[in-house]
C-alpha cells in the first residue's frame, strides 16, 4: 500500500543533526525539521550561539540538544557522531550549514589565511561531517544528507568579489553529486540546496552597502532577498520520504537570480 503524502512529509521521531545550527539558515531548518516531528541536534562552534538556538527550539516544543563542534576538526566530529549515535540514537538526517564567507577582498590581496579559513570550513567542513555522520547511515542503509551549497557556487554573483566562497559552493555541489552516486546503492540520499542571498547574521554586514544591496535586488528578477524559512521549507521536502527519488539535486532557490 502506497504512504499518504501527509505521512511522506512527516518526520516523526527521526532524528536530524545540524551543522552551524545556532542561528540563520541552520536554526530556520532545524524548527522546520522539528516542526515536522524530528528531534534535533545542534552542532555549533560558539557556545552562545549553540544556546540561543536550543532555547528558541524548546521553547516551541521542539525535542531538541546541542554540542560544540568545529567542523574543521574531523576528530571532534567523529567523536561527536558516535557520541549521538550512542546517547540519542542513530542519527536519520544531517544538514550541513556551518559556513563564512569572505567577501568584497579580491583575489589580488586576498590573504592565504583567508582562502585555508573559507575552504576549510565551508568544503572541508562538510566533507568531513559527512564523512563521520555518514558511516553509521551507510552501515544501516538508510539517511538523508542536505548540504548548503549557494547560488555562488553556481554563478559569480555581482559584485562581490569572493572567489573562495564561489570556489567552495561549486565544490560542495560536485561533492554532494559524488556522495549521493557513492551512497545511492546503500540507501543513503545526498542532495544540496543552493540559496540566493538570505537575510541573516551573516549577510547583513555585507548587504548594509545600499549600493551593493541595490545592484543585487536589480539582478534579480523578483527584485527580493530570500528569507532563512524559504532556504528551511525546500531542506525540509529534502529531508523527508517526499523527495525519495531526489539524490545527487542541487535544487536552486534563488528567486530567478540566475536565469539572468
Ligand atoms: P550564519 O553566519 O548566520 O550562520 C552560520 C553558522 O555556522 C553560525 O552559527 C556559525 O557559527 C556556524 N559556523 C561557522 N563556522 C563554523 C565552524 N567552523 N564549525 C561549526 N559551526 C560553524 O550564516 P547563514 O545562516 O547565512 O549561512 C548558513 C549556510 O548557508 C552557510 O553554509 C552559507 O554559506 C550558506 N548560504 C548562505 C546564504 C546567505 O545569503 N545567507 C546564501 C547561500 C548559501 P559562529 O557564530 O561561530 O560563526
Amino acid at each position: 500500500m502506497s504512504t499518504s503524502y501527509l505521512e511522506k512529509y512527516a518526520l516523526g521521531g527521526r532524528l536530524a543533526v545540524i551543522t552551524g545550527g545556532g542561528r540563520g539558515i541552520g536554526l530556520a531548518c532545524a524548527e522546520a525539521l522539528a516542526e515536522a516531528g524530528a528531534r534535533i541536534v545542534l552542532l555549533e562552534r560558539d557556545e552562545e550561539a549553540a544556546r540561543d538556538g536550543a532555547a528558541r527550539l524548546a521553547a516551541a516544543g521542539a525535542d531538541t540538544a546541542w554540542r560544540l563542534v568545529d567542523v574543521t576538526d574531523p576528530a571532534a566530529l567523529d567523536a561527536a557522531a558516535l557520541a549521538i549515535e550512542k546517547e540519542t540514537g542513530p542519527v536519520d538526517i544531517l544538514v550541513c550549514c556551518a559556513g563564512i564567507a569572505i567577501s568584497g577582498v579580491g583575489a589580488e590581496v586576498a590573504t592565504t589565511a583567508q582562502w585555508r579559513q573559507v575552504i576549510d570550513i565551508n568544503l572541508n567542513g562538510v566533507y568531513w561531517s559527512c564523512q563521520a555522520f555518514g558511516r553509521a547511515m551507510l552501515e544501516r542503509r538508510r539517511g538523508v544528507i542536505v548540504n548548503m551549497g549557494s547560488m555562488s557556487g553556481l554563478v559569480v554573483n555581482r559584485p562581490q568579489e569572493q572567489a573562495s566562497y564561489n570556489a567552495s559552493k561549486a565544490a560542495v555541489h560536485q561533492l554532494t553529486r559524488s556522495l549521493a552516486a557513492e551512497g545511492a546503492p546503500r540507501g543513503i540520499r545526498v542532495n544540496a540546496v543552493a540559496p540566493t542571498y538570505i537575510d541573516t547574521p551573516m549577510t547583513r554586514y555585507g548587504m548594509r552597502d545600499e549600493a551593493l544591496r541595490r545592484a543585487w535586488l536589480d539582478a534579480t528578477p523578483m527584485g527580493r532577498v530570500g528569507r532563512p524559512d524559504e532556504i528551511a521549507s525546500v531542506v525540509l521536502f529534502l529531508a523527508t520520504e517526499a523527495a525519495s527519488l531526489l539524490t545527487g539535486s542541487i535544487v536552486v532557490a534563488d528567486a530567478g537570480y540566475t536565469c539572468w
